[in-house]
């Protein structure tokens, strides 16, 4: 809007670090009209020319990994040695991509009387919407595959947290992607991202955030019956048997949690115990949290950073009452922070029913496998979870009973640039990265031709 600007704030220091324009429902258009115009001769780039662009562009992020990493850290609150693996992770997706760029094949079908071929054509210009929690990781996730395919993109990042999405396209265009493909917009989400969704010429929305917008997009969307991927909220299990190492499962859990300040969609925040092992494991579990190390998060030796703002602060607050099993410390001064919280519960308490997004883990014990399958599927959400035991049957067993996307046995990580990420019931549809991600950036068309 014109004149209007916004503050984005350090939430590891409270300090504005940058003052950026504040764009409205115009200069969406503005952008939205720009990839318009950016898309026949994008689509039109050769495969293997498209894949050298994005190519340039993963070897670009490598070059400048330090300063996107800083970038990052200091607009997140992330420890920056989190925030250098998620560049790097940026790098390697676009790779991924590059290659992918001519093997998301067509097929002939054998049919009578001719020949049938299939297409993936582009969808067009795509609006990418993402969150504050993984800004840069996340728009890669999105922006790889919507490139690859052949699509033109307008990128808006959440407002509190636009600065590696800035970095970002201009390392674009230094990479010889024509102006006009990739357009990032800064503003709010209900005014950006909502024209996003109910603009004519954009033909797909790829939203990551919470599950509550994730609807008013669905909804949103309706109207001109666009493509919707959505990547939404979680409240996953970690799943402890009596029969897992558990030295190594304690000694896991808590970054599975706690990791980005618990601001982690796939963060196992329902951690179910086995009761027959239950008190060890708190035991062990308590001992491995206070061993996590909260503070600056310039400083190498940080795994735990602030909360994003205040406000976030308040609502991650509002979940605990009392006095939880175990606290532990966080930095003097400024600063959102919010110290490792563990509790204990019941599935039915708030605190396991609802996304923290914020370092608390309620533990909950379970009697046999059958309770642990039927507690760890008794949540509206279902995107990751982890199931330790050294029984490879159950683990199978579980792992195909959970209600869920994304499942790690004997680990807690979720995401790879090659294999598909996504979530089941109200962690949303759609999958992101790997091969699968090109599905939902392209159009499937089927062509017959008659030879008789
Ligand atoms: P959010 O839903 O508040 O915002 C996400 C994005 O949507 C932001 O860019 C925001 O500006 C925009 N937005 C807000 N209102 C909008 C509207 N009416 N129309 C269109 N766009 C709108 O989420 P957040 O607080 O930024 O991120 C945290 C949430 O994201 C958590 O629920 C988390 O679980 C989820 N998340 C999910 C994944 C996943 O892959 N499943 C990954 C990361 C985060």
């Amino acid at each position: 809007m014109p004149g209007m600007t916004f503050a984005v704030v350090n939430p590891a220091t409270e300090e504005t670090i940058a003052q950026l324009d504040e764009a409205g429902v115009e200069e969406t258009d503005t952008a939205v009209a720009r990839a318009t115009e950016a898309f026949p001769a994008w689509r039109a780039v050769a495969p293997l020319d498209r894949a050298r662009l994005l190519r340039r562009l993963a070897t670009l992020v490598e070059e400048h990994a330090e300063e996107l990493a800083r970038i990052e850290s200091q607009n997140v609150g992330k420890p920056i040695g989190g925030a250098r693996a998620e560049v790097a992770m940026v790098a390697q997706v676009f790779h991924f991509y590059a290659g992918a760029v001519d093997k998301h094949h067509g097929q002939t079908i054998p049919v009578a009387g001719g020949v049938d071929m299939t297409f993936r054509e582009p969808l067009g210009v795509v609006g990418l919407i993402v969150p504050w929690n993984f800004p840069l990781n996340i728009s890669s996730w999105k922006l790889g595959p919507a490139l690859a395919c052949g699509n033109t993109v307008v990128l808006k990042p959440a407002e509190l947290t636009p600065l590696s999405a800035l970095r970002l396209a201009e390392l674009v265009l230094q990479a010889g992607i024509p102006e006009g493909v990739v357009n990032v917009v800064t503003g709010p989400g209900r005014v950006v991202g909502q024209r996003l969704v109910e603009h004519h010429d954009i033909a797909k929305i790829g939203f990551t955030g919470s599950t509550e917008v994730g609807r008013s997009v669905m909804q949103g969307a309706a109207g001109t019956i666009k493509r919707v991927t959505l990547e939404l909220g979680g409240k996953s299990a970690n799943v402890i048997f009596a029969d897992a190492d558990l030295e190594q499962a304690a000694a896991s859990a808590p970054y599975a949690v706690f990791d980005n300040a618990g601001q982690d969609c796939c963060a196992r925040s329902r951690i179910l115990v086995e009761r027959s092992v239950y008190d060890r494991f708190v035991e062990l579990l308590v001992g491995a949290t206070r061993k996590v190390m909260v503070g600056d998060p310039q400083d190498e030796a940080s795994e735990m950073g602030p909360l994003i703002s205040a406000q976030h602060r308040e609502k991650v607050a509002s979940f605990v009452d009392g006095q939880p099993l175990f606290r532990g410390d966080v930095p003097d001064g400024p600063g959102f922070w919010f110290p490792c919280t563990l509790v204990e519960a019941s599935n039915d308490d708030r605190v396991a029913r609802e996304e923290v997004f914020g370092p608390v883990a309620a533990l909950i014990p379970f009697a046999d496998e059958e309770e642990a399958i039927r507690v760890a599927n008794d949540t509206p959400y279902g995107l990751s979870g982890s199931i330790w035991t050294e029984n490879g049957a159950r683990a199978l067993r579980v792992a195909r009973a959970l209600e869920s996307g994304v499942i790690s046995v004997n680990s807690n990580t979720s995401v790879r640039p090659s294999t598909p990420f996504g979530g089941f019931k109200q962690s949303g549809f759609g999958r992101e990265l790997g091969m699968y991600a090109l599905d939902g950036y392209s159009e499937l068309k089927n062509v017959f031709m008659a030879t008789s």
